[in-house]
């Protein structure tokens, strides 16, 4: 049996389903949650869709109805240990699940993942993974248009298209293929409005998360030969002066990658426990193999760790070395 008709039976033969995504959702962790949400109410299922983090104001017109529940280890953990299906949707590895991972290991029933990210954990029943989609959400399109298990409605294209348009960075990076336009298309048809989804997501910058922008980008600095390496850090002091959420700072490693010398950039954050750092890269340098060092994980050329228990100077240096290194072998290859 396909991996496709095997997901579809379980689907079909299963009725209460808990949905999660990880930790600081990004457009394509609510929106691949949400299409899963339509597609299984559609099919008159029993679903319950329980996150961590709380969902970015930026991404709440996907849940227009907040279905979504903020994780309470006071009432969740039952539910998420006795559903018949539990679906690990844009990640997988339980440690992206923050505590609710406890609760996770607890189960006996079908643990589902779905998602593009490569080295899945082998902790999951079933697993609906492409490491070459451009985004959970692309797998999910493919797999209802594969399977027909329900007609894409509105509220599933639009969620769809939010999570391709998200990890895509808006149709430019590496895996926007001529397929990935093709879906594009097709959800433009069930009535999506590419202007609205644009403007919901990327135009509601509050005036301080420009000022902490400003801030960051005059604090840019560059490492090695040719400035090779770029970093950007953002403490928890710039966070609260200019009242901004760790989400609200995702596109800011961006800004250093458009450096024309810059093949590796990374971005520290001081979150509430610990710190973050995103790593990108250009061209075949896998950021991915540096993250794994320490614990994270992500794509070759977006990759993500998180620290729970450091201060974002105890690898600062190494990993701007670590960076300079890769980048040395790479160009000896
Ligand atoms: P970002 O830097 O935008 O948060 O994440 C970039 C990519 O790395 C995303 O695909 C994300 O899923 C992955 N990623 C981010 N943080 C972590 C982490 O702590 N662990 C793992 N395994 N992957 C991460
Ligand atoms: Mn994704």
């Amino acid at each position: 049996m396909s991996e496709y008709s095997e997901l579809k039976k379980i689907i079909q033969t299963n009725n209460s389903f808990v949905l999660t995504t990880h930790v600081n959702p990004d457009g394509d962790a609510i929106g691949s949650v949400m299409a899963v949400y339509h597609l299984l109410k559609n099919l008159n299922k029993e679903v319950r869709v329980i996150n961590y983090s709380p969902t970015p104001y930026f991404l709440q017109f996907l849940d227009p109805e907040g279905v979504i529940e903020q994780y309470n280890s006071e009432i969740h953990p039952g539910v998420i240990i006795s559903a018949d299906v539990f679906m690990a949707i844009d990640f997988n590895t339980p440690s992206r699940l923050s505590r609710m991972s406890e609760d996770f290991n607890k189960r006996t029933g079908t643990r589902v993942c779905i998602d593009h990210h490569q080295n899945p954990q082998p902790v999951f029943d079933f697993l609906l993974v492409d490491t070459l989609a451009a985004a959970t959400g692309h797998i999910l399109y493919n797999f209802i248009e594969n399977t027909k298990i329900v007609e894409i409605d509105y509220d599933i294209a639009v969620n769809l298209y939010a999570a391709i348009m998200t990890d895509t960075g808006s149709f430019r990076f590496e895996r926007t293929t001529p397929e990935v336009h093709h879906i594009a298309a097709r959800l433009i048809e069930k009535g999506v409005s590419p202007v609205n989804v644009y403007a919901q997501i990327y135009d509601q910058n509050s005036p301080g998360k420009l000022t902490l922008l400003g801030e960051i980008l005059s604090s840019v600095k560059l490492f090695g030969e040719n400035g090779e390496v770029g970093t950007v850090v953002v403490s928890a002091d710039a966070l609260k002066r200019h009242g901004i959420e760790e989400a609200d700072t995702d596109g800011f490693v961006n800004f250093i990658m458009s450096i024309a010398s810059v093949k590796i950039g990374l971005k520290f954050i001081e979150v509430t426990k610990g710190c973050k750092v995103s790593l990108r890269s250009k061209g075949d340098l896998q950021v991915n193999l540096l993250a794994a060092k320490y614990g994270g994980g992500g794509h070759k050329n977006a990759s993500g760790i998180r620290l729970p228990s450091k201060h974002y100077y105890e690898v600062y240096d190494q990993l701007i070395e670590e960076a300079i290194n890769m980048i040395k072998e790479n160009e000896a290859k």
